[in-house]
């Protein structure tokens, strides 16, 4: 018997977080893989390769792998450049082979959250010019409409659109996505057209699927001045926060649009989301530089004290995801985590940074907040975008050139919580002694 537990609320989702380009591997029909074929666009000059190899059906594995470790729920998403190879193309095949997949999730008793765009692009779409031409709102729609229709006797629960914000950074503002551009104008407008395509998805899918739960996976990222007593470090804090975190929202909120010191009001955006889907990994202290023309006028650091990840890509800030959850309460709407972790090849710093960040959502689902929900990210190692390999998130890790799977001590960790529901003083002294005192104080 535990002397203590942090129980969460009953009928909680318990899962992990993956994405198409990262797991499934051959995907060679989209902007990704052009990119990766790109000589010094990622780290090492990795590629995704077979990654996980999802498509020839290791995802067996893994999530037997998570359903045994007691997880109830995964999102994933599905690959548009698989389902639409061209403007032209349905590859039904594609869908069926998605119909597997999650029939197959739910078999082992998950319940299945989709992504319908996370990060890539089909290539024809990219050749067009991506999100830069606002053709690509009506043909996403047509994709929309395509997997709705196809997949809604088994799914109602729908992501829209992974990241915003990060897809324009990364793209659009030096952030080492294709297509590599570094322009502000470019960016409003690719944001704009995003936001639109999100609204007319959220309609289409009520429309086919009326009780479907539809909303957007939004990272998160928690900032703060670097010198709190420096009027302008909060001001560039201030403006920075409410370009990355706000910009997408206020359209949901009340129409208006306002990125880069420019506005538009969107309408048809107002309410477009039945849930908050965040991300969170950490958060950057900011300061101001007035000669910072490139870099928006600041420089960014982590928290001195604060423990880092491997590469140095992520600081463990946990009172970051109480700010993340915050800020979604305001919407006054269920919330779900829709992913979370850290890379770490070691799993030297994943066990304590998995429970003080699951203290913070249980601190929030205890104070009555509607946290509904979380998401790992992820289930087993994956191919990292710009980063390549080079960082491991994974419970599991793999090899992918011989698609070992090892298995991480974290992994016997977020089971055991998501067996019982809770963090248990048990659980910890078993899987994080060294944790013990700061989750329970004697
Ligand atoms: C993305 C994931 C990515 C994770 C870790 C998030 O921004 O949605 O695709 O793997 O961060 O880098």
């Amino acid at each position: 018997m535990a002397e203590a537990t942090f129980n969460f609320p009953k009928g909680f989702l318990w899962g992990t977080a993956t994405a198409a380009h990262q797991v499934e591997g051959q995907n060679e029909n989209n902007n990704w893989y052009a990119w990766e074929n790109e000589p010094g666009r990622i780290h090492n000059g990795d590629k995704a390769g077979l990654a996980c190899d999802w498509w020839n059906g290791r995802w067996q594995e893994d999530l037997s792998n998570a359903a045994r470790a007691g997880q109830n729920a995964h999102r994933f998403s599905i690959e548009w450049s698989r389902i639409q190879p061209d403007a032209n193309t349905w590859d039904e095949k594609a869908l069926e082979k998605y119909r597997e997949m999650i029939q197959g999730m739910k078999k082992l008793g998950m319940e299945p959250m989709l992504t319908l765009h996370h990060f890539s692009d089909p290539l024809w779409i990219y050749n067009q010019g991506g999100w830069e031409n606002k053709d690509t709102i009506d043909h996403f729609i047509k994709y929309v409409r395509y997997a709705i229709n196809g997949l809604k006797d088994l799914v109602d629960f729908w992501v829209t659109i992974n990241e915003p914000a990060v897809y324009t950074v990364g793209g659009y503002l030096g952030g080492g996505f294709p297509p590599g551009k570094n322009d502000l104008g470019q960016a409003y407008n690719v944001l704009s057209n995003l936001i639109k395509g999100h609204a007319a998805a959220y309609h289409v899918i009520h429309e086919i699927q009326p009780d479907a739960k539809v909303g957007i996976a939004k990272q998160y990222r928690a900032m703060a001045p670097s010198r709190h007593w420096f009027p302008p470090d909060r001001w560039i804090t201030r403006f920075s926060s409410k370009s990355f975190n706000d910009a997408f929202m206020g359209p949901i909120i009340d129409g208006n649009f306002r990125f880069a010191f420019k506005k538009e009001h969107i309408p048809q955006a107002i309410g477009t989301q039945d849930y908050v889907g965040i991300n969170y990994y950490s958060q950057d202290q900011i300061r101001f530089k007035p000669l910072a023309f490139d870099a928006v006028f600041q420089e960014r650091h982590f928290l001195p004290d604060a423990q880092l990840s491997g590469t140095g890509f992520i600081a463990n800030v946990p009172e970051g995801m109480r700010a993340a959850l915050k800020w979604a309460h305001q919407f006054n709407l269920p919330i779900y985590i829709t992913e979370n972790g850290v890379e770490d090849t070691q799993d030297t710093m994943r066990p304590a940074y998995l429970l003080e960040h699951l203290r913070k959502v249980w601190d929030a689902a205890n104070s009555n907040w509607q946290v509904k929900g979380y998401f790992h990210w992820s289930q087993v190692d994956n191919f990292e975008w710009e980063r390549g390999w080079s960082q491991r998130f994974g419970l599991w890790g793999i090899d992918p050139k011989t698609q070992e799977r090892t298995h991480r001590t974290s992994a016997d960790l977020y089971g055991a919580i998501c067996t019982e529901n809770g963090i248990s003083s048990d659980t910890v002294r078993k899987y994080a002694p060294e944790m013990l005192d700061k989750l329970f104080p004697g």
